[in-house]
């Protein structure tokens, strides 16, 4: 299966996992469809219908269309269900008319705000980040502000080997995922006519070693990485990593071999547990989890400054270098533009919950048709509402309004704080006398 995380293609197709983007920071992952199959569906003459604050979606107008289309809402047969539609219908219209005005103070196009007169959602394929923000919360997740960063700085990329612990709710799972992914062995490389092309058929070079002790926890982030088709990325295991380590064996009776990992992420209540396992010389004769041929980097995440303390001070006691925290503070600047002129004054005192949407939504229209005239020039001549007058720094067109800008109050500026570090490669007698061979070469 190819992973719809790594190659999505073009255009949607029956039994692919999609994103309805609804509005921002809100959306739906759904397993397009056909065929009904759950008690959920039945009823519907359409077949398998989802159901939003913006109105039903077959699963027909959905299928075999590009990904990123505008869906609109359909009139569905509603059979049996009629009665609770018709109960939900007023909350809806609210809800269309509030996500019609989100769309056109973020500036999205006329189109979309008249779409949204019936409802609409966009189609979008999965991708780490809308997965991150509409996943099963299992766990306290990464989000995506801080795992961008994270896998920037341990230098996570194609072919990465990469060890996560825990997976908790594999947020940060599917991202490094993509990170590391450096598509698969071809014929050439692997010496056989094969060549392997999709996830899950013939494994990714780059890795992702993912290691839970919660058992309901491993089992769901195990199956999900089958569903999503990023098996032959992320090795999932079931593991105590401070009791037990980061070397791959499926049991204790198995052989231990290690991940050879050059990038690490640890995401537990208690990183500097797990660190004597992360060193280079085993005094247990075991192999090392590390890459013995390259630098590793390393990230924990802890909300609490104790615990970085700790961590800190294991880092120092176990060779890492570089040791820094980085504490990510995310803030959202929402740009407006206060309208004082004429393009606005039909919205003036409109209360969005109070009105009839057709009545409101023809208010919009209005606007948008007045804004329309005015740059294709037929309102040129007319004199500005404001009589011109200065705004901020510059004279504006007669409604052009003052850009103004407020912080998002209620974005969470603390996460965790993060801690990195570097363990620089192990240098031994052979690699220098095999450096000073290569140079001699040379010179
Ligand atoms: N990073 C994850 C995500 O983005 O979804 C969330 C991780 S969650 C905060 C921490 C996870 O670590 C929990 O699921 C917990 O069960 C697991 N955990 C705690 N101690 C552990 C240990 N000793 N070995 C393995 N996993 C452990």
């Amino acid at each position: 299966m190819v992973s719809p995380f790594l190659s999505p293609g073009l255009v949607s197709k029956e039994h692919d996992l999609a994103s309805l983007h609804l509005r921002r920071d809100q959306s739906l992952p759904v397993v397009l469809s056909t065929e009904v199959t759950s008690a959920e569906h039945v009823g519907y003459a359409e077949g398998v219908v989802t159901n939003t604050r913006f109105g039903s979606f077959p699963h027909t107008t959905m299928i075999g269309v590009p990904w990123g289309s505008q869906i609109r809402a359909s009139k569905v047969d509603t059979g049996s269900r009629g009665r609770k539609e018709a109960i939900n219908a007023k909350k809806r219209k609210a809800e269309v008319l509030e996500q019609s005005q989100t769309n056109s103070q973020n500036g999205e196009s006329v189109v979309a705000v008249e779409a949204a007169s019936s409802g609409f959602v966009h189609l979008l394929p999965p991708t780490p980040e809308n997965w991150t923000i509409s996943l099963p919360h299992r766990t306290q997740v990464v989000y995506t502000p801080d795992y961008a960063y994270i896998l920037h700085r341990i230098r996570a990329r194609p072919g990465s080997r990469l060890i996560e612990a825990g997976s908790g709710s594999g947020s940060f799972t599917h991202a490094a995922a993509r990170a590391v992914f450096n598509g698969y062995p071809t014929a050439s490389d692997s010496g056989s006519e094969q060549q392997g092309t999709a996830a899950g058929d013939v494994e990714s070079l780059g890795k992702v070693f993912s290691y839970e002790f919660h058992a309901e926890r491993h089992k769901k982030v195990k199956a999900e990485m089958v569903e999503h088709g990023l098996d032959g990325v992320v090795h999932t295991m079931h593991r105590d990593v401070y009791a037990d380590g980061l070397l791959v064996y499926k049991d204790e009776s198995e052989e231990k071999t290690s991940p050879e990992a050059n990038a690490i992420f640890l995401d537990l209540p208690a990183p500097w547990e797990a660190l004597p396992h992360l060193t280079r010389d085993r005094r247990d004769g075991t192999p090392s989890a590390l890459d013995p041929n390259s630098a590793v980097h390393i990230c924990t995440f802890s909300p609490c400054i104790e615990q970085v303390q700790k961590t800190v001070s294991a880092l120092r006691q176990h060779d890492w270098l570089d040791i820094e925290m980085v504490e990510v503070q995310h803030k959202r600047i929402e740009v407006r533009r206060e309208y004082t002129g004429l393009a606005y004054e039909g919205m003036r005192g409109v209360n969005p919950y109070a009105v009839d949407v057709e009545e409101a939504l023809a208010k919009l229209r209005e606007v948008e048709r007045r804004a329309r005239d005015f740059h294709a020039g037929s309102l040129a001549d007319r004199k500005p509402a404001n009589g011109g007058q200065q705004h901020g720094g510059g004279k504006l067109p007669f409604d052009g309004g003052k850009l103004v800008h407020r912080t998002e109050p209620e974005i969470k500026t603390h996460t965790s704080y993060l801690v990195f570090a570097v363990l620089p490669r192990a240098w031994s007698e052979e690699d220098e006398a095999a450096a000073q061979a290569k140079w001699s070469k040379h010179v």
